[in-house]
């Protein structure tokens, strides 16, 4: 695999929102657009507070592309009646997703307690399935997110790059694919060899950045911004584009320390690190 690494180029590059966190949706579009980055990746929270047709009409004034909506999924339950609500809060979310011009639905899979992973595993492949005809019917792509091992408890029973595609593999449908999160896969030995196989099948989505920090204190809001911790992201960038990946580089850092700062001067920052180290 070629190891080239292009020139990053800010209007290929998208924040979600919960980067910036103490900001509205409103805030967030302003400011990308102000420094010329292309894209926002929404976080339901940030679009319901503003309402989805205000949501909409302030992303398309600003003239920001949207690649994600976050996050769908949480299939996983001990009752049936909890699976089916699952259901339908995803093609709610999946038309929520239309709505905003999202090109794909972010899937989180779940984990419950005391059920088992191989349990787990096939409520998550029986609920995407039961879920594309409304994907395919709206045009919104789904990406399963394979998170990191620590979240195997109650947040997603799916932790490979190699299940997620699994996933793919036997729904094989060309709105089904994997957004491949640095923070959650770096570690895995079989990574590059996944990117691979993902970009040989048109099924790698999306590209979400960030940190790995060292002595991290928070399970989930202690991340880094690229260049904080000891993820090599441009090796990864370079092994996805080498596959072709003509997706936005979308920044996603969950930190309460990032987020008691000025989010200006952080967002110069994660515009820097953009340039230097990603
Ligand atoms: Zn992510």
């Amino acid at each position: 695999m070629s190891s080239t690494l292009s020139t990053l180029t800010l209007d290929r590059c998208a924040v979600h929102t919960r980067t910036n966190k103490p900001w509205s949706l409103a805030r967030c579009c302003e400011a990308y657009c102000s420094r010329g980055i292309g894209g926002i990746s929404v976080w339901q929270d940030a679009a319901q507070a503003a309402g989805m047709g205000e949501a909409r009409a302030i992303i398309e004034s600003n003239g920001l592309r949207v690649p994600a909506y976050v996050r769908g999924g949480f299939f996983t339950a001990h009752d049936a009646a909890d699976r089916t609500t699952a259901l339908d809060d995803n093609r709610r979310l999946i038309d929520e997703a239309g709505v905003l011009n999202a090109e794909m639905l972010v899937l989180v899979v779940g984990a419950t307690p005391k059920l088992s992973l191989a349990e787990a595993r096939a409520q998550v492949a029986a609920g995407i399935e039961e879920l594309l005809p409304h994907a395919e019917s709206t045009g919104v792509k789904l990406a399963i997110e394979p998170l990191h091992p620590m979240y195997a408890d109650d947040k997603s029973c799916i932790n490979r790059t190699t299940d997620a595609r699994a996933i793919c593999e036997r729904l094989a449908s060309p709105m089904l694919g994997v957004a491949l999160d640095v923070y959650h896969t770096w570690w895995d030995p079989a990574h590059e060899a996944e990117i691979e196989k993902l970009g040989a099948n048109n099924q790698l989505f999306g590209f979400h950045v960030c940190d790995w920090k060292q002595n991290t204190g928070h399970l989930l809001t202690d991340r880094g911004l690229m260049g904080d911790g000891c993820i090599d992201v441009p090796g990864i960038r370079a092994m996805v584009e080498s596959t072709g990946f003509d997706g936005m580089i979308e920044v996603e850092v969950f930190s309460e320390s990032y987020w008691a700062s000025d989010q200006n001067s952080y967002l110069d920052l994660i515009v820097d690190r953009l340039g230097t180290h990603t």
